[in-house]
């Protein structure tokens, strides 16, 4: 495409410019042919005037018109050679070139014949170039009539030489191609430059000037008859005397000029279309590796990705296997702080738990960032309200805030009252972990929860009066495992995963996260979320947002004032030990793990059940057909058949435990397990190690329902 454009250009360039030298010639041969005639029509004008002066000299006598002329011989040099006497029966009666007695017949030359019949008629004839009978050279004559009495009695002949023409010519200075001709508008050839031969014969008579109509002055392009040289010619004529100038140039001489542009322009051409020619395969080249380096970059990234995720694999069985030891730890460190130990060995166990919970929730952190990366975070959106918000994040945070004496405080809006349509778990971990770092890094003050209602949903702002963060680090602050000093890390202990998976959260909730932050005087982070609010917010309990697994109430076939959390976590505060003691004594335990046995069970008969352990699904089906049970917990991974499985059957069985509340234990904790809990007909869902209040809470949740239901 671009060659065509360029060679397009060239050919145009070169055209208009072929044209300009041919234009240019045609106007110069036009004003050369112009300065030939003048020259020519003062030379005619000079003979005719030295024609007239000599013929009143001439009285017949021969002798003393010889003097004459010999004396007049300087004057007229430049123009005439021969000046002759014819008489009336055109015998020559005088010639200053020829002996007085030579006699010569001119009585057929046209010039004598015109004047002789033209009788008394005076006028100036002008012949066409003649061989001298006398001179032997060509000559034209200039003639005139002698009259005597009237009567035409002779012809006065002023021979002039065509080179006096031809000499002129070649001072128009017509180059080495150029020609210059005087024709008569007959076609016969008067004189020429460069000199050539008139025994040529006429001129052709295609050539424009020789056309009746043809204007005055004009020009035209041919191949001389006379050298076959292609030229331009400008002619011009002079009527009166029936006389054609021709001027040519030729068309090579014109366009010399044109012809070393044009070799340029080609070679600069040539050039351009070899360099872009040579670009073109040096691009195509490129793109060709292009493509390559293109097909083995997108090798690479399926081998990240699949990589990353064999990582997120990884750290999802690692924070497995961990979790299930973990939970040996908790649940063992649990049960010896309820034996008799003195302080110091109560202060080492409460350490025992305290670095544990930090462990689960580093493992936590971990695995969220791994299903994050893996892309398989899922939400879970149901109706919650901010108080329940707040008063868990209050729970947690106030009492870190407290032991380092500064102030906490969570302020919502009036109008943030109501029920939104949310993952309100999600969104509790990223005020948690914003509020924690806010208590984190502030030594004095306080730190401050706002709530604001925005119209398409709620603005969370957590204010602190800490150590603030330096401009520069802001950028990579939600970057994973970034943190702005890792002094800091010694000092205030984290991975530097909080915020990536709180922007993340807050982002594939649909939201957006950020930070306002002066150095030294403290930070606000602050995130939205796009929250749909049930157009009825009148019937709370009825707002057909509820999960789709049964409810408690569902199971117990009780009309709860209430449902429950759907989101597995317990959301009220912790009931009284008193208020869950059974009313059915029994509670199926199904666990392989001899150490999670041990806990598990310690810790419901603490509540005072009496419990039934089944060591796999096949154990906890059969027992389960024996006996009508408060609660089941189950274990999901276990030899023989796993939980999911066993509580499939439970169901499908029909026996006395087919409504049974059923509560999963796992150290799975993948969206995609709470949905295989779900679906096999499970009610609820507990993560390894297993929390002692959460366990408390959860078991009251279920069973708390059956005294509800008698109180009813
Ligand atoms: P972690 O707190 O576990 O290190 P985060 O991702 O939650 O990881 O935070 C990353 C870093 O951001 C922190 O290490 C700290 O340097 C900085 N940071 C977070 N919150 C605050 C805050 N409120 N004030 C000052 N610095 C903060």
């Amino acid at each position: 495409m671009a060659l065509i454009l360029i060679w397009t250009a060239v050919l145009y360039e070169l055209n208009r410019s072929e044209k300009g030298y041919l234009r240019e010639a045609e106007i110069k041969t036009s004003i050369q042919s112009q300065v030939f005639t003048e020259f020519s029509r003062s030379t005619i004008r000079r003979v005719n005037e030295v024609i007239l002066d000599i013929r009143t000299q001439w009285t017949g006598d021969w002798k003393s018109f010889a003097t004459l002329i010999q004396r007049r011989q300087g004057i007229i040099d430049d123009l005439t050679f021969q000046v002759t006497v014819i008489d009336s029966d055109g015998i020559m009666i005088f010639s200053n070139l020829a002996k007085p007695a030579t006699r010569v017949d001119l009585s057929q030359r046209v010039h004598f014949r015109v004047h002789k019949q033209a009788g008394d008629a005076d006028h100036l004839y002008i012949s066409t170039p003649v061989l001298g009978k006398v001179s032997g050279k060509w000559s034209i004559q200039f003639t005139r009539p002698i009259l005597k009495n009237g009567k035409f009695n002779g012809v006065l002949v002023v021979s002039v030489s065509p080179d006096l023409f031809s000499q002129f010519a070649e001072k128009l200075q017509l180059g080495k191609g150029g020609s210059a001709t005087m024709v008569k508008t007959t076609g016969e050839l008067m004189a020429r430059y460069p000199i050539t031969s008139f025994s040529q014969g006429a001129i052709p008579n295609d050539r424009l000037f020789l056309q009746d109509d043809s204007p005055t002055s004009g020009n035209y392009r041919s191949l001389s008859s006379v050298d076959q040289t292609e030229r331009i010619y400008g002619y011009y004529k002079l009527p009166q005397f029936g006389l054609v100038y021709v001027v040519g140039e030729s068309v090579n001489d014109i366009l010399t000029p044109y012809y070393a542009y044009r070799s340029l322009v080609l070679e600069v051409a040539s050039g351009v279309s070899a360099f872009a020619i040579i670009m073109f395969i040096v691009l195509l080249r490129s793109l060709t590796t292009l493509e390559k380096v293109r097909g083995d970059l997108e090798l690479a990234k399926e081998r990240a990705e699949s990589s990353n995720i064999a990582k997120s694999q990884f750290l999802a069985n690692m924070s497995h296997e961990i979790r299930t030891p973990m939970n040996g730890v908790i649940g063992m460190a649990q049960i010896l702080m309820d034996t008799d130990l003195d302080e110091d060995q109560q202060q080492f166990v409460q350490d025992i738990l305290t670095s544990s919970d930090s462990l689960v929730s580093i493992i936590n952190d971990i695995l969220d960032i791994s299903k994050i990366e893996a892309d398989r975070m899922e939400y879970d959106f149901h109706p919650f309200t901010v108080d329940d918000l707040t008063n868990s994040v209050n729970s947690l945070i106030k009492v870190k805030a407290d032991e380092k004496g500064i102030g906490f405080n969570i302020d919502a809006a009036p109008d943030t009252a109501c029920i939104f349509i949310g993952d309100s778990l999600r969104i509790r971990q990223i005020l948690l972990n914003l509020a924690g770092n806010a208590v984190k890094f502030t030594e004095r003050g306080e730190v401050r929860i706002h709530i604001k209602r925005k119209p398409d949903g709620l603005r969370f702002e957590v204010s602190d009066t800490g150590i603030g963060i330096p401009m520069e680090a802001r950028e990579k602050l939600f970057s994973n495992f970034s943190q702005v000093d890792s002094s800091t890390t010694r000092k205030f202990g984290g991975t530097g995963l909080g915020l990536a998976i709180s922007k993340r959260l807050a982002e594939g909730m649909g939201g957006k996260i950020g930070v306002n932050s002066t150095e030294g005087q403290g930070s606000t982070f602050w995130f939205e979320l796009p929250l749909a609010s049930p157009p009825d917010q009148e019937d709370e309990t009825n707002s057909g947002y509820a999960e789709s697994v049964p409810t408690p109430a569902e199971v117990q076939d009780v009309t709860a004032p209430t449902a429950p959390e759907p989101d597995f976590q317990p959301a009220s505060p912790l009931p009284d030990e008193s208020a869950t003691v059974n009313k059915l004594p029994y509670l199926l335990l199904v666990e392989d793990n001899k150490i999670n046995q041990k806990i598990a069970m310690s810790l419901v008969r603490k509540l005072g059940y009496e419990v039934d352990l089944a060591e796999n699904g096949l154990e906890a089906i059969a027992a389960t057909g024996k006996r009508r049970y408060e609660l089941i917990l189950m274990d999901m991974q276990m030899p023989e058949m796993g939980g999911v499985e066993a509580t499939r059957n439970i169901r499908s069985l029909g026996g006395p435990n087919a409504l049974t509340p059923i509560i999963a234990l796992t150290a799975n904790a993948m969206e995609s397990d709470y949905e295989a809990c779900r679906d096999a007909g499970m009610n609820d869902f507990m993560t390894k190690p297993i929390n002692r209040e959460a366990l408390i809470e959860c078991i009251a949740r279920w069973s708390g329902l059956t005294a509800s239901r008698s109180s009813t």
